[in-house]
């Protein structure tokens, strides 16, 4: 069994909550240490029952409320070597007996999940994601990535459930107010993907197991909910796969925590 819940999702901030039945995590914490707590009181879950931390990557809107969260409820936090170091070049209080290593392609039992990591291609030094399997059940997370590679494709093929990054529309952002070089870069292969990009990706790895993906990561200014929903179902559709029975497609909130959910 898995439950899960996005906590928060988008440029403001991101935070994942997964729980088996041995225990509970955290993907990222990138609100306020207030907001956290405001979070869990959403889903009727308590922080300090929580197992531990995993951290993708250092950009502020995965690690704002990780210093706070850490010294508060002393929670292990998992890093893979090159983030621990922005990490602690971002907060230098953060005590290293809570301090644990988790590098890209290993996998780790924690809390009763079997962790498997795995580097994506985005702007940080090390970003990394999570996929979680427990009773034969597997969620995968990836919110941060300019594009969705073979070998990320393979390790995340035939997910029960994804949470995935659908950051903007590419009509909205190039029209948009953004300057062009954080246009080019949120275009690159460096940056976020697409409602597109996203939809394609997912058409390749979703099999008769997937039941549900979180859009996930939406910018604020260069996408709206309806439109990622409708494009992603659009292209699914057009692979044969249908969102109105078979693949439910649901939205996150940048403040407002998705039901708990059981795969
Ligand atoms: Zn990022
Ligand atoms: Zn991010």
């Amino acid at each position: 069994m898995i439950k899960m819940s996005v906590l928060a999702s988008g440029s403001s901030g991101n935070a994942t909550y997964v729980e088996s039945d041995k225990g509970s995590l955290l993907v990222d914490v990138g609100l306020t240490g207030k907001k956290m707590e405001g979070l869990f009181q959403q889903i009727d879950r308590k922080i300090e029952d929580l197992d531990g931390i995993l951290v993708t990557h250092e950009h502020v809107d995965h690690i704002k409320g990780l210093g706070v969260l850490a010294r508060k409820y002393k929670l292990p936090i998992y890093a893979n070597e090159k983030t621990w170091e922005r990490i602690h070049q971002a907060d230098k209080n953060i005590p290293l007996d809570q301090k644990f290593i988790f590098n890209p392609y290993e996998t780790k039992s924690i809390a009763g999940f079997d962790i498997e990591s795995f580097s994506v291609s985005h702007d940080a030094v090390d970003p990394q994601f999570y996929i979680f399997n427990n009773d034969y059940k597997k969620l995968s997370i990836i919110t941060d990535t300019g594009y969705v590679s073979d070998r990320m494709k393979g390790m995340i093929h035939g997910s029960d459930c994804f949470v995935f990054e659908s950051n903007h529309d590419v009509d909205m952002l190039r029209m948009g107010r953004y300057p062009w070089k954080t246009k080019q870069r949120i275009l690159s292969d460096m940056g976020h993907v697409s409602n597109e990009d996203a939809a394609y990706a997912m058409s390749d790895v979703i099999t008769g197991s997937t039941k549900r993906i979180y859009l996930s990561h939406l910018s604020q200014d260069n996408n709206m909910k309806d439109l990622a929903r409708m494009h992603v179902s659009q292209i699914l559709n057009q692979h044969d796969i249908d969102t109105n029975k078979e693949v439910l497609i649901c939205d996150t909130d940048k403040e407002i925590a998705t039901k708990i959910h059981t795969l």
